[in-house]
């Protein structure tokens, strides 16, 4: 990056694990290719990938050494994926959004290249990379660049706030979506996080009217009911399988939503499936996991992986938004200012996660 005048802008940046700092970067160069856009990021949530970067990182942020194939970039990087703004300015060819426009951003990279992409998955590249993990800026800075089919425009009566919240809902559409999930079925969704509350939310905006949620703390729990669960199971106090049984009149659950990624999790999930059922996994594990195979076997049960969205869920979660079948504010718990994201964003969500949904960072407080 670089700026002709010499003008510089805010931006948070991950350096390394536990070493995430507000630094001063030029601002993007005046004018923009075509097919791109310049945009003002003005919220921003923390996601869960994001704690794990800072925990344990890097792991998907690129190292020197080790640039990303498609941006070239390695740390320090602007972080920031779950982000809404407002347009600055357009390149050549842009026509679906304006200077003015609010929009939110489908981060996803691809290469348009690979074997998956070649049949249209670009949610499966290989190449596959973030805006906010992988280089080309990202939320957490005051201004920032992206291909212009990165950009959805917001209805009018959908917030800044709540447009940063679509990219986690789309991760619970997309698994929703792409489950043999049909009307009428059951839902086992395990955890009560933000992806597992995307989960219910769009199982709720789908009608389904039996929700069932495994989650061992309290406040999540609570949290659950707050966005749609029907039922909801304390895993440490109850019988899973037995419960989801007496819960589905005998049969198990149609479909069940692993948004947990805990071992105990998948072995009494796969069980309280009914036969033909899926286990769907939303999850990205740590470790390796094991599956007793015979759970599948002998019930014919499935188990699937999803990853991300793919092209057209941003619009559909903002139609069940700006339609009211979707309710999502209330998984904002806290807003920060860019230069308290890591002692008031990533601290709280490590020592304080159960009560809490999604921190964002206002861009629009004024930094100290
Ligand atoms: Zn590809």
């Amino acid at each position: 990056m670089s700026s002709e005048n010499g003008a510089t802008i805010n931006a948070v940046r991950f350096h390394g694990q536990r070493d995430i700092r507000l630094d001063r970067i030029p601002a993007p160069p005046a004018g923009v290719k075509p097919g791109w856009v310049k945009l003002a990021p003005k919220f921003c949530g923390i996601c869960g990938t994001d704690l794990h970067e800072y925990l344990g990182g890097a792991n998907l942020i690129p190292t020197p050494g080790h640039p990303h194939p498609l941006t070239g970039e390695t740390l320090p990087l602007t972080i920031g994926h779950e982000f809404s703004g407002v347009i600055e300015e357009v390149g050549d060819g842009v026509t679906h959004v304006q200077p003015g426009d609010k929009v939110c951003v489908q981060p996803t990279l691809w290469d348009d290249d690979c074997r998956s992409c070649k049949r249209g998955m670009v949610n499966c590249c290989d190449s596959n990379g973030f805006l906010g993990l992988s280089g080309w800026g990202g939320g957490m800075q005051e201004t920032t660049l992206a291909p212009a089919t990165a950009v959805k425009k917001l209805p009018d009566s959908i917030s800044l706030e709540v447009g940063a919240l679509i990219e986690p809902l789309a991760v619970g559409w997309h698994a929703v979506d792409i489950s043999p999930f049909k009307d009428g079925d059951s839902a086992l969704v395990l955890g009560g996080g933000p992806i597992g509350l995307s989960v219910i939310q769009a199982l709720v905006s789908r009608g389904c009217t039996n929700i069932i949620v495994s989650e061992v703390a309290t406040r999540r729990r609570d949290f659950a009911k707050q966005f749609g669960a029907h039922h909801v199971i304390d895993p440490t106090s109850s019988d899973v399988v037995a419960t989801v049984e007496s819960l589905t009149g005998g049969l198990g659950a149609d479909v069940g939503y692993d948004c947990a990624g805990v071992q105990v999790a998948v072995d009494s999930a796969l069980k309280s499936i009914k036969a033909r059922g899926t286990l769907v996994n939303v999850a990205v594990w740590e470790k390796k996991a094991s599956l007793n195979m015979n759970d599948m076997v002998f019930r014919e049960r499935a188990y699937m992986g999803v990853a991300t969205y793919y092209l057209g869920d941003f619009e559909a979660v903002i139609d069940a938004i700006e339609s009211g079948r979707m309710k999502p504010e209330g998984m904002i718990t806290k807003k920060v200012a860019m230069d308290k994201v890591a002692e008031e964003g990533f601290k709280t969500l490590i020592e304080d996660k159960d009560n809490h949904v999604k921190i964002l960072v206002d861009l629009t407080q004024p930094v100290a």
